[in-house]
């Protein structure tokens, strides 16, 4: 019988020898929805997205897809799953249209509804014109839009998306983002992985942010948000030399210091701590170049909940071509 959630993890757990990369992992997913599993390297998501889609077994803990346990009915769980990563095995040698219709074929759709399904995915990836070409020809974006159509021709109810945009300029990017959207239209469950925090606002309905194994905060990005503060104080130094003296005389805790942007963040909801550190700032003596008050970022939660700082998305021009 199916569940009512399409993903269920409970106490989930798994070690490599003795060291233990998930520690007891709890989340559920809504049918419909699309959760962001948001964390620095090394912090999990990977693992967690092996064990949801049935390539490595867990340790300890459940897991069930679509109402399927990935240990006992790992079978059932393939096939209602897609799964993109970036270890997708494509034949480049064949056009995209050969290599959605022979992923088709093996997952035994049949070849009339393979050809069928190949056409509304390049139609919905933006890949008619290129879809007889070889995909050596193809740039990244193109590569990773077939990626993901190469998951769907099962029309499958769950897709997980593993670090799906990390490597693409802006552009390409854009385009996935809009091609994933479209699934979550359509009303597929999906999970994403990111390192990204602005992919995780930009699309998540909720977002998890894991550290270290452990689920460390899960909501909405504005729940996210509000657990940090409600206003967010920026104070950039006029040189380094002023950097450093305000790091020396006012550290405390809560503030976030980027030595290489020479600036000191603030959230919080407490107007009188920010009055009270930029007095702090003023009285060592430092000077201040720009001051901004706005709203907390989802960087400055994952600031708060990893104490690391998150990768940057593509800089715009980064791999463009
Ligand atoms: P993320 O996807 O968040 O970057 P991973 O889930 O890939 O993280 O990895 C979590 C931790 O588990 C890392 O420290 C990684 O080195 C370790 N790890 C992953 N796979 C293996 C493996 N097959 N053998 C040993 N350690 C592994």
């Amino acid at each position: 019988m199916q569940r009512s959630h399409a993903i269920e993890i409970s106490d989930l757990r798994k070690s490599y020898g003795e060291r233990e990369v998930l520690k007891g992992v709890n989340l559920t997913v809504e049918r419909g929805d699309m959760l962001a599993l948001l964390g620095p390297n090394g912090a999990g998501k990977t693992t967690t997205v092996k064990i949801l889609t049935t390539l490595t077994a867990p340790s300890g803990g459940t897991a069930t897809v679509n109402g399927f346990d990935v240990a006992r009915d790992p079978g059932r769980v393939r096939s209602s799953i897609g799964l993109v990563n970036q270890f997708m095995a494509l034949d480049y040698v064949h056009s995209g249209r050969e290599n959605l219709v022979m992923l088709g074929r093996l997952q035994h759709i049949g070849r009339a509804a393979a050809k069928r399904r190949a056409d509304e995915l390049l139609e919905q990836f933006d890949l008619v014109e290129a879809a007889d070409r070889p995909v050596n020809t193809y740039s990244g974006g193109m590569r990773r839009r077939l990626d993901l159509a190469i998951s769907l021709i099962t029309s499958p109810p769950v897709v997980f998306l593993d670090e799906p945009t990390t490597g693409l300029d802006p552009r390409s990017r854009n385009v996935l983002w809009d091609a994933i959207r479209e699934l979550l239209d359509g009303g597929s469950t999906i999970l994403l992985t990111t390192q990204y925090l602005e992919e995780a606002d930009e699309l998540a309905d909720r977002v998890a942010v894991i550290d270290d194994g452990r689920i460390v905060a899960h909501g909405t990005a504005t729940e996210l948000k509000e657990r940090v503060g409600t206003e967010r104080m920026q104070v950039e130094f006029a040189t380094d030399a002023d950097f450093q003296t305000a790091r020396a005389l006012v550290d405390d805790e809560g503030l976030h210091w980027d030595r290489e942007a020479s600036r000191l963040s603030l959230a919080t909801s407490d107007i009188k701590h920010l009055i009270w550190t930029l007095d702090r700032v003023e009285r060592a003596g430092a000077e201040i170049a720009n001051l901004s008050l706005d709203q907390p970022s989802l960087d400055d939660v994952f600031l708060r909940l990893t104490q690391r700082t998150p990768e940057p998305a593509p800089a715009e021009g980064i791999l463009q071509k």
